[in-house]
């Protein structure tokens, strides 16, 4: 018998509608690439996302076409993914820090027709133009102004201009929850990249599990700093989590060092942020040479690569932040763990709080993960066998996009991460090597 409940698909403009209509003056605050704070809001990052769905239908954009980008974390790159995936059809993040042909590579085998660029990445996408083979148009994030005066690239339409021909008169369309969104390459240090196919269902589930409290617990009171980019993983699902929550966002643009990172958390009054290790360095390190503190922030997910002992003692001793070690790949969406405490470790003495959060963080609930022998037999979670990490759950890949790389998951379904790790009792999971 199945139950009665309404079923209605999880769309991601679900989360943009939501946003709109009942946080609609809720700030976007951005650091362009022109230089400038800009602000907006959810009401008029939704607005703008309508016409750009329609400029894009215009030009023969349809359900299932993918749809490039590549660029920084700004206002504009939000509109953008809402925009795509909310009519149907598919945003590539491109990685501009991979090889200019690994990029050709990634942007033929997507079939991008079309892409956006801020103006940072312009030097990038000519040097390569020639050999994008089914990309038709080229949208330069920016106004007219800012627009170079010439460029190798024929046609090259400024955003601010492209949005203009779109009127916001456009209904979300309704499909299966189950279509595909978003398009995100692994960084193919083994082979050539593969391409991750994330549904809508995926990344709502995906960043509804994100939302939670164990994990990045983000609140309509939180103002959310995402430094890690859009392009690397979805940037860990936040700017879908902000707008479901209602969160304030605030967006770094290109400048990640730890001046520019300090005066964004500062001036905005940031409660939670997420990035890699480096950037914390970096940040550490300013605060560190000009004896400055973190007046408003309180989280920090820190995740990508092995997050050092030292990192969470200094954010969590001298600044009072608490840090979440966390961990995830592009075929995880990203998030697999989070490092939360449980009950009655909190009194722990500082060493063994520290253990534990070294370690890469627990299952969030909807992933589950073990570890195994070569031979595919199960080793005991007792925080000293270490084997092959392998995951299965409604946001992991079940395929690569268009077959490459063949069957990736074994028998019972689990996905081979590539990642050797320990589980504690526990359930902290730790990886060891790759
Ligand atoms: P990517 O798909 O590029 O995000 O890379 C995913 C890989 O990064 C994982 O398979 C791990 O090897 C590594 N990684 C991610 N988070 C962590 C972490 N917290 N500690 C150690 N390695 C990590």
């Amino acid at each position: 018998m199945f139950g009665l409940m309404q079923d209605r698909p999880l769309l991601i403009s679900n989360m943009i509608t939501h946003a709109a209509r009942f946080h609609g003056n809720r700030e976007i605050v951005s650091r362009l690439v022109e230089g400038p704070i800009h602000t907006t809001n959810y009401a008029e990052v939704e607005r703008r996302a309508r016409q750009l769905a329609n400029a894009l239908a215009g030009m023969g954009i349809k359900q299932g076409d993918r749809v490039g980008t590549l660029a920084w974390n700004t206002f504009r790159h939000i509109e953008i993914w809402y925009a795509v995936s909310g009519m149907g059809a598919i945003s590539h993040t491109l990685n501009p820090r991979l090889f200019p042909d690994q990029i050709v590579y990634i942007a033929n085998h997507a079939e991008d027709r079309v892409l956006f660029v801020d103006l940072t990445f312009l030097p990038l996408v000519e040097g390569i133009i020639d050999r994008l083979t089914s990309v038709e148009a080229v949208v330069v994030m920016t106004d007219r102004t800012h627009m170079p005066t010439s460029s190798k690239i024929r046609n090259l339409l400024a955003y601010e201009d492209f949005i203009a021909q779109g009127s916001a008169d456009f209904q979300w369309p309704q499909f299966d929850e189950r279509t595909a969104s978003s398009l995100c390459y692994t960084s193919g240090t083994t082979g050539n990249p593969k391409g991750v196919l994330y549904s809508h269902r995926s990344t709502t589930i995906h960043s509804l599990a994100c939302n939670s409290p164990d994990v990045l617990a983000i609140g309509s009171k939180d103002c959310v700093l995402p430094v890690v980019p859009m392009f690397h993983a979805n940037a860990w699902s936040l700017p879908y989590g902000c707008a479901m929550a209602g969160a304030k966002m605030v967006l770094p643009g290109a400048a990640m060092d730890g001046r520019s990172i300090h005066e964004l958390l500062e001036s905005q009054q940031v409660t939670f942020t997420a990035a890699v290790p480096t950037v914390w360095l970096g940040l550490l390190q300013y605060l560190e040479a000009g004896n400055l503190g973190l007046s408003s922030l309180k989280r920090v997910v820190i995740g990508g690569s092995a997050c050092p002992r030292s990192m969470i003692e200094a954010f969590e001793t001298k600044y009072g932040v608490d840090v979440s070690h966390a961990w995830g790949m592009t075929e995880t969406s990203p998030l697999g763990t989070a490092g939360a405490l449980l009950a009655g470790m909190e009194s722990w003495d500082l060493e063994k709080r520290l253990d534990v959060k070294t370690k890469q963080g627990r299952a969030v609930f909807g992933i589950e993960m073990k570890i195994t022998q070569d031979d595919g037999a199960d080793l005991p979670h007792d925080g000293k066998a270490f084997g092959n990490l392998k995951v299965r759950g409604p946001w992991v890949v079940e395929k690569y996009f268009k077959g490459d790389g063949g069957q990736v998951l074994d028998a019972q379904g689990f996905f081979d991460t590539g990642d050797v790790a320990t589980i504690d009792p526990y359930g902290y999971m730790q990886i060891t090597d790759r």
